[in-house]
């Protein structure tokens, strides 16, 4: 946080980004990259400051990304650890990344986040704001053309900018000031998940999909720990008699069936009891949404970093160049708008259509988790026996 941040009240960006966890951070490096003079606000204080409710698959395009920005190998000489997902249905088995090669990782987020925001503070074009908390909008019309922010000792301050990114996650509070329409299709799922200690050495991941895919346990590996997930149907979790740890007993002793050993737990059982898809329309100008805060995968996929980077890129792409500070601004705002426009109609085509199609086969594994149909993308995938 800078020194006495009054001085930076009159200070103007090209854009202001709310939220340094992933896709903000992404966001601010992409743009920061191309030349943007980039505000980053993030309400918690500590640059330490991690999401504890997920857990930790990486797809290959986010490891990509981590390796482009030069976070990776600090990573991976951490906790993180590369791996491969193994999807079991009875005796078959789907892999990814294809082949199984170790292409995706495991990385705790109380390592990716704070790596992630060290990276803001190196760039030149970046300032990261850390305790500030979005409080309402400067608007001209149905455009935006700032924020008002509050620390934590209700400090209020003003930023201006041609254009405000919401990066702020699921519960956005950005969504909410700008009276968006969250549309939510309720997966009737809860999550819970713990650390354990390593006993079986890993370097593959495995979901269990069991039931024809209304309950999956899984085991992800890093270098330090294994995560066990489990999801499993709410009306399932509402009548459940035995307690949280006594479930996990059972999984471990599922799991040691497989031939896999897991040690003892490390910590608590994080339940998380709605974790539904939902995506987000607004009606302001010169507002954009990356990551959750614009659509939230199902965890299941465990999709959603590679998603928040992945938007964060389209977004920069869409773009493009700063708008000169010589624009008249009616032009600039038009010119910005119709760039906004774009990354709006690509966003619909890359991502909403396949989070629909992931959300109804998640809804509905039978479709999937069949003999024949998972036989046919075992087979596409490159192997057909688990893999340990
Ligand atoms: C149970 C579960 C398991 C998951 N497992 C995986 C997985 O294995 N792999 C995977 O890729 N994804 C997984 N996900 C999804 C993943 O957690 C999200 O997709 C990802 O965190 C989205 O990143 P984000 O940057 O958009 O939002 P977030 O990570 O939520 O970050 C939002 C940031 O904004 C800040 N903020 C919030 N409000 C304000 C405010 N008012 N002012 C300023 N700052 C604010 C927050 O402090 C935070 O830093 C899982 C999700 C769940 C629920």
């Amino acid at each position: 946080m800078p020194e006495n941040p009054s001085t930076y009240q009159t200070h103007a960006y090209d854009v202001i980004i709310i939220g340094a966890s992933i896709a903000g951070c992404m966001s601010a490096l992409e743009l920061a990259n191309k030349g943007w003079r980039v505000a980053v606000l993030e309400k918690r204080q500590s640059l330490q400051a991690y999401k504890k409710i997920c857990t930790h698959i990486i797809h290959p395009y986010a490891v990509n990304k981590l390796k482009e920005f030069g976070v990776l190998e600090t990573l991976l000489n951490e906790s993180a650890q590369m791996t491969a997902m193994n999807i079991h249905h009875q005796d078959l088995s789907v892999l990814f990344p294809f082949k199984g090669k170790l292409d995706a990782a495991n990385i705790e987020r109380s390592d990716l986040d704070p790596a992630l925001r060290a990276t803001l503070l190196n760039h030149k074009n970046i300032t990261l704001f850390m305790g500030f908390r979005i409080q309402s909008f400067i608007k001209s019309g149905k455009r935006v053309s700032g924020i008002r922010a509050s620390t934590l000792d209700n400090e209020l301050m003003s930023f201006r900018a041609p254009l405000v990114i919401g990066a702020d996650g699921r519960n956005s509070e950005v969504t909410k000031l700008a009276n968006g329409t969250i549309k939510k299709t309720d997966n009737e799922r809860i999550a819970l998940f713990s650390y354990f200690s390593t006993g079986t050495k890993l370097t593959q991941s495995h979901v269990w999909s069991l039931r024809q895919g209304q309950e999956y346990i899984g085991l992800f590996p890093n270098r330090q720990r294994i995560l066990i997930s489990w999801y499993l149907p709410r009306h399932e979790y509402e009548s459940k008699q035995e307690t949280h740890e006594q479930s996990f007993k059972r999984l471990i002793n599922f799991i040691a069936k497989q031939g896999i050993n897991v040690g003892d737990q490390l910590e608590s059982i994080i339940v998380v009891k709605d974790s539904s898809p939902q995506s987000v329309r607004l009606r302001l100008n010169a507002l954009a949404l990356v990551g959750d805060t614009k659509l939230t995968a199902d965890p299941l996929t465990g999709i959603g970093c590679t998603w928040a980077m992945q938007s964060a890129k389209l977004l920069s792409v869409c773009l493009g160049k700063p708008p000169s500070s010589k624009q008249h601004p009616f032009i600039r705002s038009i010119s910005i708008q119709t760039r906004l426009n774009l990354y709006s109609a690509s966003h619909i085509l890359l991502f909403k259509f396949t989070s629909a199609f992931m959300t109804f086969v998640s809804m509905h594994g039978k479709w999937v988790f069949n003999k024949p149909v998972y036989r046919f993308l075992a087979w596409c995938t490159g192997k057909r026996k688990p893999n340990q």
